[in-house]
């Protein structure tokens, strides 16, 4: 049993994981940057944290608090992050790089911050939340899946890094998974309903909400803790694999996009997305 810090645990897959993990026995800090949302994970036994992983401050003091207790964080989860979206031209550059923020530099600099403790121990384990979105591409995803594939590079570098002091690096790749996601996701098109991309932008909003509420997502997706497993199982096992992918949706879509030649691909895009033009 070990000591698991996780960023991002105020609903969906953190706060799964949370749970999960301290009902098998681990030491859980589960944070969030409203630890007031914590309550409910206080009450099954996590020790809570407030961390958002915009602010050095509080990723520091974090990743302290957790070593006066521990000596070092056994296993860091890199969990925290969202989707912006709509078409790249039409979203503001500071919405941009708040997304690369939460979803790429939070994870490296929570990373840079464990590691010195990981290596003095001899051990540790760093399981960053990747997604199917690392491998392939949506239109009005561009953004949101440009950090995913960051999470990708990142994750296969730095398991060759630390490799030799003890740390494993793991990424895990989920599909279509039923948390507030979706809602956040559509949201950030709110304000993005002026301009050559307006129509577009509805759509993209229209399109994710619908797939995240079709009997697809339930067929071939999962909810929250059908990824909170897997981290328990990478965590828990003692060579763990590079990568997980969760649910059909994941291992399907991948493979799909694999198989299909970009031609072949851009069409089937252009039957669920309208294409942008010129009035
Ligand atoms: P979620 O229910 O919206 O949870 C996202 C979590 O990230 C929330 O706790 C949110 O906190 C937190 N967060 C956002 N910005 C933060 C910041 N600056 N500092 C600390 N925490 C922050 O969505 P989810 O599905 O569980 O997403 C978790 C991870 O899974 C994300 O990395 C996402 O990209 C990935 N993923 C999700 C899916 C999916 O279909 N759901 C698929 C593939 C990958 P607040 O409540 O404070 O906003």
């Amino acid at each position: 049993m070990t000591s698991v810090l996780i960023t991002g645990c105020s609903t969906g897959i953190g706060a799964a994981t949370a749970g999960e993990l301290v009902a098998h026995g681990h030491t859980v800090y589960a944070t969030a940057r409203r630890p007031e949302t914590l309550k409910a994970l206080a009450d099954q036994g996590c020790r809570t944290l407030a961390l958002d992983v915009n602010s050095e401050e509080s990723m520091g003091a974090a990743v302290a608090a957790v070593e006066n207790e521990e000596g070092s964080v056994g296993v860091l989860v890199n969990n925290a992050g969202y989707s912006q979206s709509g078409a790249v031209e039409s979203i503001p550059l500071d919405n941009i790089r708040k997304q690369f923020e939460t979803n790429v530099f939070g994870l490296i600099r929570m990373s840079q911050l464990v590691l010195p403790g990981m290596r003095r121990a001899g051990s540790g384990r760093i399981i960053n939340i990747g997604s199917m979105g690392g491998k392939l591409t949506f239109p009005g995803g561009g953004i949101y899946h440009a950090t995913k594939y960051a999470v990708e590079a990142i994750s296969d570098a730095m398991r060759f890094e630390v490799q030799g002091f003890g740390i494993q690096i793991v990424l895990i790749e989920p599909g279509l998974i039923t948390t507030e996601f979706a809602h956040a996701a559509v949201a950030s098109t709110d304000n993005l309903n002026d301009g050559p991309y307006a129509e577009f932008n509805a759509k993209v909003g229209e399109v994710t909400a619908g797939i995240y509420n079709s009997p697809m997502a339930k067929l071939v997706g999962g909810g929250p803790e059908s990824v909170a497993k897997v981290i328990r199982k990478a965590i828990d096992a003692k060579r763990p694999k590079a990568r997980y992918t969760v649910t059909p949706s994941a291992s399907l879509s991948i493979l799909q996009r694999q198989l299909t030649p970009d031609k072949a691909w851009d069409y089937m895009m252009r039957t669920q997305f309208p294409v942008p033009k010129s009035n």
